[in-house]
């Protein structure tokens, strides 16, 4: 199977036409638009999600044709072209958005085979020749029971959730297949400086500071990426950002941790930095990159910030009572993706957990952050686009 040509996505618009349960073309989404709901489904670099959201009444009956996705789908050939042109659009419609533009440019310096280079949409192109049996033989490949996870959310008891469960998804084969693991460092060492130029559609003006990180969901209870994070995006007296403010370099500053393109991985990550610039900015971009990493460089010098710790503790305490943690469908997506990689106990309360402090976590993870790990993209009007491929080009 194709890995980089979007074909998990086009496996995942091909999958909802029909069972040999429900073998009507629009069954499923037809159910749940009769029904008060809708459904959805996403592509990520290592997994596909799909949820629904249904009135209460017709949980049982959506679950049922959910299920059924997963244990005899059609893949009726009939289809195949409307999916590929379906497939086809979603692309052309995220190369109007200058993020996802610059997201593609970026993932293709990815380790070659790694996940996090991945053309995971597709295009006409990429998808000329599938056919039925190629989606067969990925969907025996990678759907397995073993390697699902699913979130029931709803007002029914937890008995005939647990029912529903046991009858209408009991049925999908355990193939015993392995857990994928993906190299942590998906980008190779590099000793000069790795610059990727973008001319955007919007406005912009911005350089971005990409790092990639070894795994580190497993830390949720010290989150050293959330204090680095916050340290570094702060906006207050004597943080980066009022600096390059002071130095008309920025106008507004970001940081934090991400992964793939909508979740986070078990097995990498990556840490940003986002400077807006100002035409002044611009024009000193590598003075900018370098304010950036010296920053990084006092954080190293500095004792580990257990006041901040306790400051982050005290604000997630607040927020896991009156934030809004979301509703409906997005948020069984939003659990059944966490399930896959967290703990089934703290699924629910994961991003409220500061249970210790770990200096040593957070003094690794800052270790990352350093330009032989570093990706700087910049993008603005006017730039030539290009990949700075020159093995002489330093900060
Ligand atoms: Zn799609």
């Amino acid at each position: 199977m194709r890995d980089f040509s979007g074909s998990h996505h086009y496996l995942e618009h091909m999958l909802i036409l029909g069972t040999d349960k429900y073998p009507g073309v629009d069954d499923y989404g037809t159910y749940l638009s009769e029904n008060g709901g809708y459904n959805n489904a996403y592509t990520d670099a290592d997994h596909t999600n799909y949820y629904f959201e249904v009135n209460h009444d017709a949980f049982a009956g959506a679950i049922d044709r959910l299920s059924q996705l997963f244990i005899a789908p059609l893949f009726t050939q009939d289809y195949a072209e409307r999916e590929v042109n379906a497939v086809n659009s979603e692309l052309q419609k995220n190369l109007e958005q200058d993020n996802w533009r610059a997201w593609r440019v970026q993932n293709t310096l990815a380790r070659p085979g790694h996940p996090a280079g991945r053309f995971t949409i597709g295009s006409s192109e990429s998808l000329a020749d599938i056919d039925r049996q190629e989606l067969l033989d990925f969907h025996d490949r990678y759907y397995s029971a073993n390697q699902m996870q699913l979130c029931l959310l709803g007002t029914a008891p937890l008995d005939s959730m647990e029912t529903w469960t046991r009858r209408y998804f009991g049925p999908i084969e355990n193939k015993n297949r392995p857990t994928l693991h993906f190299p942590a460092d998906y980008l190779p060492p590099k000793q000069t400086f790795r610059l990727t130029q973008i001319e955007p559609i919007k406005q912009l003006r911005t350089l971005e500071l990409e790092f990639s990180l070894p795994a580190f969901l497993d830390h949720y209870g010290s989150k050293p990426l959330s204090l680095i994070g916050s340290l570094i995006g702060h906006e207050g007296k004597g943080s980066l950002l009022s600096l390059l403010k002071e130095e008309d370099l920025a106008t507004a500053l970001g940081a934090g941790r991400g992964g793939p393109m909508f979740g986070l991985s078990p097995d990498y990550g990556k840490f940003s930095i986002t400077v807006d610039l100002t035409p002044k900015g611009l024009e000193e971009y590598r003075r900018v990159a370098r304010l950036c990493l010296s920053y990084i460089g006092m954080l190293r010098q500095s004792p580990y910030p257990a006041y901040h710790f306790q400051e982050e503790k005290a604000v997630a305490a607040l927020n896991e009572i009156y934030a809004d943690r979301g509703e409906g469908g997005g948020y069984a997506r939003t659990l059944a993706w966490r399930l896959s990689a967290y703990p089934m106990e703290v699924v629910e309360r994961v991003q409220f957990i500061y249970a210790r402090e770990d200096s040593g976590a957070y003094r690794e993870f800052l270790s990352h952050l350093r330009p032989d790990n570093m990706m700087a993209t910049l993008v603005a009007k006017g730039l030539e686009a290009h990949t700075c491929k020159n093995e002489s080009c330093i900060l």
